[in-house]
């Protein structure tokens, strides 16, 4: 399915046949079975969800938000604890916004749902000038918005539908162009305090989602209506990790794993690790270090150089 440039849901695809169905059939099983246990695996590793969460899942209309809404429903049937999925739109006014096609989709779904009209648009059109990036305000005010919602409607959890890709992206626009090590985090506790945002699709990557919300023919819904360029400075990162990805695929992985595995005392943030007070204490028998008996200075063992160095300086 996809949505024309009147928002009416299309239908274009040529039938397969029955072999190219059992395939497909298999291959999207096992697709969707991955996602699932990313998702459930994510779920448990941050305590995402608890028993009696009234879960606030956010939608934009994109692959992600709706993949996230479709794996969550999924696990809410066959999950050990009860919790309930509410999802929410926000409407922000963009010019030909298809409003019916997410109201249409939730409908069949049968899934408690709000949409959230709320004109941030005109707002950002009226406050940044002509040809200035707009995403940053537009941005806080939807954060906004959600949060208070989410309050209004007593869900305890935001469910985000951010994945692994964009996670890694963040990181390495955040290093780049802003000097800091930091990224989205797969659970946060909002500034207030008063929201925790969880974002279940951290471990999934983004080309999985892709196939997925093809395979389920999700009614997408165009993200550039605002008519602002996508973030230039995000598709360079994601254009330089696609390039290290071919060059040698599972370098996104291993960084992101690097993420989930940090030393702080191998790196240099000083307000995170107490370097300047860090004091040598030789109270316990000394341990060999690594090959220090096997070392050697003019053919004879380190030891005895060390042995008559000290004798010449004496
Ligand atoms: S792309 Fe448009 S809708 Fe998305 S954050 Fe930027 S200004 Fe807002």
């Amino acid at each position: 399915m996809s949505v024309s440039d009147s928002g009416q849901i299309q239908s274009a695809k040529a039938a397969p046949s029955p072999e190219q169905a059992k395939k497909a059939k298999t291959q999207f099983n096992k697709l969707q079975k991955r996602l699932r246990r990313e998702v459930g695996k994510a779920i448990a590793d941050y305590n995402m969800i608890e028993a009696g969460d009234r879960v606030m899942v956010c939608l934009s209309g994109g692959k992600d938000s709706y993949a996230m809404l479709e794996i969550l429903m999924g696990l809410q049937k066959s999950a050990p604890i009860d919790f309930e999925l509410v999802a929410v739109n926000m409407d922000q006014k963009q010019p030909g916004f298809p409003e019916h096609v997410l109201p249409q989709y939730l409908d069949q779904l049968g899934i408690e749902y709000y949409i959230i009209n709320r004109d941030t648009y005109s707002v950002v059109k009226e406050k940044i000038p002509e040809g200035a990036t707009t995403c940053g305000l537009c941005s806080r005010l939807r954060r906004g918005t959600l949060y208070t919602f989410a309050e209004d409607i007593k869900a305890t959890k935001i469910a985000l539908g951010h994945h692994r890709d964009d996670i890694v992206e963040t990181m390495f626009l955040n290093m780049f162009y802003g000097s800091r090590l930091s990224a989205m985090p797969p659970k946060l506790l909002s500034d207030d305090g008063r929201n925790i945002v969880i974002r279940p699709m951290a471990y999934c990557r983004e080309k999985d989602l892709v196939r997925f919300a093809d395979c389920k023919g999700f009614p997408i819904i165009p993200c550039n209506l605002c008519g602002s360029q996508e973030n230039l400075q995000r598709q360079n990162i994601k254009m330089m990790l696609q390039d290290w990805e071919r060059q040698q695929p599972g370098r996104v992985e291993h960084i992101f794993t690097s993420m989930q595995n940090i030393k702080l005392s191998q790196m240099a943030d000083t307000s995170l690790f107490d370097f300047k007070n860090l004091q040598i204490d030789r109270s316990s028998e000394r341990k060999a270090y690594e090959f220090a008996d096997d070392q050697t200075v003019d053919g004879k063992p380190a030891r005895d150089a060390v042995k008559m160095v000290n004798i010449v300086n004496l």
